[in-house]
């Protein structure tokens, strides 16, 4: 039953479900960070919207959830309609609940920001976790096949997102991926604090129930070509991600012990979920490491962004003795989610802002010694409007230091498999799609569309999702001319 009274922000905090103690965090706990709602908590924070006729929430929802509707469901206790309403706008609803950054998007934009936004994330994933649980599934009765059969590069959340739409609208999808498990980062990339591995596994066997076909382990462009898709298809969809590391060119970056920040996430995750990270390596990776211990270590993660913080917080879980994050810039100017900052800091992570590194540094018997900094302020913005960090002549300084991670960023690149099919992409690699002449995600290619990272560089689940969802819909229109 709705326990909704008028106003019910003002006599009710905003909350969100119960966060793992820090004591545990800190001693390897790999668990998601924070708990689940139970049904009255999921109600009394749903009765927390103003319901207040503009939307914003929606709006700056990169999918556009009809938020305040589904709020509405919960307070009724009408789940399942609810969990539909969820799916009816995105393909990934109990992910994007875990993984967006909820303060930048959806409750960034709510009325009651100055009271507390609303936690719409944690109901979202309330909704399909409880949906799922009993026995909820996506209603396919009414889709009609149209025979026709498309292949999707990457089991990434774009990729996923188009086969989800495709099959409900009678396109029979088959899903390729070089790994040997769908999600893509959300597998292979995310460490579990953030997204538990079994909400994959489950989605795996929903999208599977709606007549998704995976077929894992298999490189395009090389155990399979391109042509061959082209086909045996009659369209193919491309969210193959964005993986080339943006190369900081610093002197000492190939000693031992200094580890790229996408290899060190994906081992860890592979130790963390039992799986076997060192006998069998990742189908099309070439950077397979071997993760040094960190017990004890003292840990400097090179970068302000959102995978930086994931490398520090998994540093902390793994025993290291001292974890320092270095930015160039200032904390105001940090790519990293202010949520995850927080959440490093309560963890022990120390951060140093205002530093670029300068190299890193090897002792006698070519060891990481630690990375020598120099102190920046901010200059002129760039051609982006960021104000460029520049740095203070005399202020450098040593970082000590045992191992060193960086996480620069990364970027796509185009193959040649792709380019010699007419696929174009701009200069910094991203896949160009769409525009005035083509559909909405179809490259240059017609029967190729892409859409991801791929396409708009390294960003954020939800986003892929909303261009495989989109991409999905292109794709049916060609289908039907
Ligand atoms: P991906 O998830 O990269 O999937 C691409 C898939 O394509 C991969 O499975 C790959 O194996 C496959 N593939 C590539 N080439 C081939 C080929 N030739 N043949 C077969 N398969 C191929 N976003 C958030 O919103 N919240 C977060 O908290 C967050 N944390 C992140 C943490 C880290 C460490 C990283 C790196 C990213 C994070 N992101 C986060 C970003 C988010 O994960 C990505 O934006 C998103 O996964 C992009 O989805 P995608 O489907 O485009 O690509
Ligand atoms: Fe918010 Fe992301 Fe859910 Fe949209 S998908 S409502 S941005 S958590």
């Amino acid at each position: 039953m709705s326990r909704k009274q008028a106003f019910q922000f003002l006599d009710l905090p905003r909350t969100m479900p119960q966060r793992i103690p820090v004591e545990l965090r800190t001693s390897g706990d790999w668990g998601e960070l924070h708990g689940k709602f139970d049904k009255a908590d999921a109600q009394y924070q749903a009765g927390r919207c103003l319901d207040c006729g503009n939307p914003y929430c929606s709006w700056k929802c990169p999918v556009h959830n009809a938020i305040p509707q589904w709020l509405q469901l919960v307070q009724e206790d009408r789940i399942h309609e609810a969990a539909t309403l969820c799916h009816s706008t995105n393909p990934l609803p109990e992910v994007c609940g875990r993984v967006c950054p909820q303060d930048r998007l959806c409750e960034g934009s709510c009325t009651l920001e100055e009271f507390g936004a609303v936690t719409i994330g944690a109901v979202e994933k309330y909704i399909v976790d409880t949906a799922l649980a009993t026995g909820w599934k996506p209603d396919l009765v009414a889709v009609e096949s149209t025979g026709k059969r498309v292949a999707i590069v990457g089991a990434g959340p774009a990729g996923l997102a188009c086969a989800d739409r495709l099959v409900r609208a009678g396109v029979q999808a088959v899903v390729f991926d070089r790994y040997e498990q769908i999600g893509g980062l959300l597998q292979f990339g995310i460490p579990s604090f953030k997204l538990e591995k079994d909400v994959i596994q489950r989605r795996r066997e929903i999208l599977e129930g709606m007549g998704v076909q995976f077929r894992l382990g298999v490189e395009i462009g090389r155990d399979i070509s391109i042509e061959q898709l082209q086909n045996d298809y009659d369209a193919v969809f491309l969210g193959t991600g964005a993986y080339r590391y943006t190369d900081g060119g610093l002197i000492g970056q190939d000693l031992k012990n200094v580890l790229p920040a996408l290899p060190f996430l994906v081992q860890n995750s592979r130790i963390v979920s039992g799986d076997d990270p060192h006998g069998r390596p990742i189908a099309g990776w070439e950077d397979q490491i071997a993760l040094p211990d960190l017990n004890g270590k003292r840990v400097v993660v090179l970068g302000g962004g959102d995978t930086g913080m994931d490398c520090v917080r998994s540093a902390i879980r793994l025993g290291a003795a001292k974890v320092t994050c270095a930015y160039r810039r200032d904390e105001a100017n940090m790519p990293g989610s202010a949520r995850e900052v927080a959440n490093a800091r309560e963890e022990g992570v120390r951060f140093l802002f205002n530093r670029q590194p300068l190299a890193i540094e090897a002792g006698a018997d070519d060891e990481v010694i630690g990375v020598s900094v120099i102190e920046t302020e901010l200059g002129q913005p760039d051609a982006n409007g960021r104000r460029n960090a520049v740095a203070i002549e005399g202020s450098e300084s040593l970082l000590e230091a045992d191992v060193v991670i960086i996480a620069f960023g990364f970027s796509p690149t185009l193959p040649e498999w792709l380019a010699s099919q007419g696929v174009e992409a701009s200069s910094n690699g991203r896949i160009i799609a769409g525009g005035a002449t083509r559909l909405p995600f179809q490259t240059h290619n017609p029967k190729l569309f892409a859409g991801g990272d791929v396409v708009r560089g390294a960003d954020l689940v939800v986003t892929a999702v909303a261009e495989g969802r989109d991409a999905a819909e292109s794709i049916v229109a060609l289908l039907k001319r």
